[in-house]
């Protein structure tokens, strides 16, 4: 793996986070957005940032002033991109803007340049053709508070070079990822295919009447060693994902029990404004939630 230039598009929730961490491990990068103003924004977001790497990683002053210093900004997309040997596209979960957004870099990009994208939901193969570059192109998908949460889920489709997925792995270890390699594409990749259908039984037991939420959480947690049980998971998520999440498999399934499950998130939690750890209030209350608890596995 050669790459030394990388290119972040967009600089939302992820991409600001990918730009720092990217350049944290000495890469140079290149933010690029949609205007001026949205990266002074990006800008600004990186001093907090800055502040969260000293506190959670111990960064010292001199990694960071570095950090700063190989990051640069620009919202003219070919400029973005004359020197990458990598861009990361991290702009919004909607097959239209990245369809547009695609179609436009597969003009502007130099022949060397690999394109991954970040989506959660959408598949590589969906874009792969108007990339113009099918065989440099594949899904890196990070994860919320990357420097926490470091976990990279390389995804390939069909026509993706091997040597290519080699490199990106590379690459993702480089800037200090847990690389988790997927040789095939699944929606969800591999974290939430598990645990998509792991927090969607716990609330058909839940709303079924089958259980209350600490015994589901009790057995869970028992069973398996786990720090946490699915509703204390849910509220690290945050109820509005699984509300979403839940309303689209109701609106598809038309199933009754995820309708009232749909229903009843809705009536206790998002209308209370009680959307797990971030409110302070979720299926538990926090700082102490009962889990927490010495006597809770008694
Ligand atoms: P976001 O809405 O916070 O940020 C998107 C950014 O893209 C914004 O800065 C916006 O100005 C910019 N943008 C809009 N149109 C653009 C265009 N045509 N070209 C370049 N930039 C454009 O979104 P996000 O939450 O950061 O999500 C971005 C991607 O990352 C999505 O594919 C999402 O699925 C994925 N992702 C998000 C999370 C998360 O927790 N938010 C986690 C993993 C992956």
């Amino acid at each position: 793996m050669s790459y030394k230039n990388i290119t972040i598009a967009g600089s939302g929730v992820l991409g600001y986070q990918i730009a720092f961490q990217t350049a944290f491990h000495g890469f140079n990068v290149t933010v690029y957005d949609i205007n001026d103003e949205v990266l002074e924004k990006a800008k600004t977001k990186f001093n907090g940032l800055s502040d969260a790497y000293k506190t959670d990683l111990n960064a010292t002053q001199q990694q960071l002033d570095r950090t700063f210093q190989d990051l640069s900004y620009t919202s003219d997309l070919a400029e973005a991109v004359k020197n990458a040997d990598l861009l990361i596209e991290a702009v919004p979960e909607d097959p239209k803007i990245k369809t547009e957004f695609y179609k436009k870099l597969a003009k502007v990009a130099p022949k060397k340049t690999v394109f991954t994208t970040n989506s959660s939901t959408l598949l590589p193969s969906q874009f792969a053709k108007i990339t113009g570059r099918p065989s440099k192109f594949l899904a890196l998908h990070f994860a919320n508070k990357i420097w926490l949460h470091n976990t990279a889920e390389i995804m390939e489709h069909t026509t993706t070079d091997p040597q290519v997925f080699k490199d990106v792995v590379a690459f993702a270890k480089a800037i200090g990822m847990l690389t988790l390699p997927l040789h095939k594409e699944q929606p969800g990749y591999i974290l939430n295919s598990l645990l998509v259908p792991l927090l969607s039984s716990a609330l058909d037991l839940l709303v079924g009447d089958v259980a209350d939420q600490e015994t589901i959480d009790k057995t869970w947690m028992k069973a398996t060693s786990a720090p946490l049980g699915p509703f204390g998971i849910l509220d690290v998520v945050g109820i509005t994902s699984a509300y979403n999440i839940g309303k689209i498999s109701a609106e598809k399934t038309k199933n009754e029990l995820k309708i009232k499950t749909v229903k009843y998130l809705k009536e206790n939690y998002i209308d209370k404004n009680k959307l797990g750890v971030s409110t302070g209030e979720g299926f538990y209350k926090y700082p102490n939630p009962s889990f927490n608890n010495p006597d809770f596995l008694k």
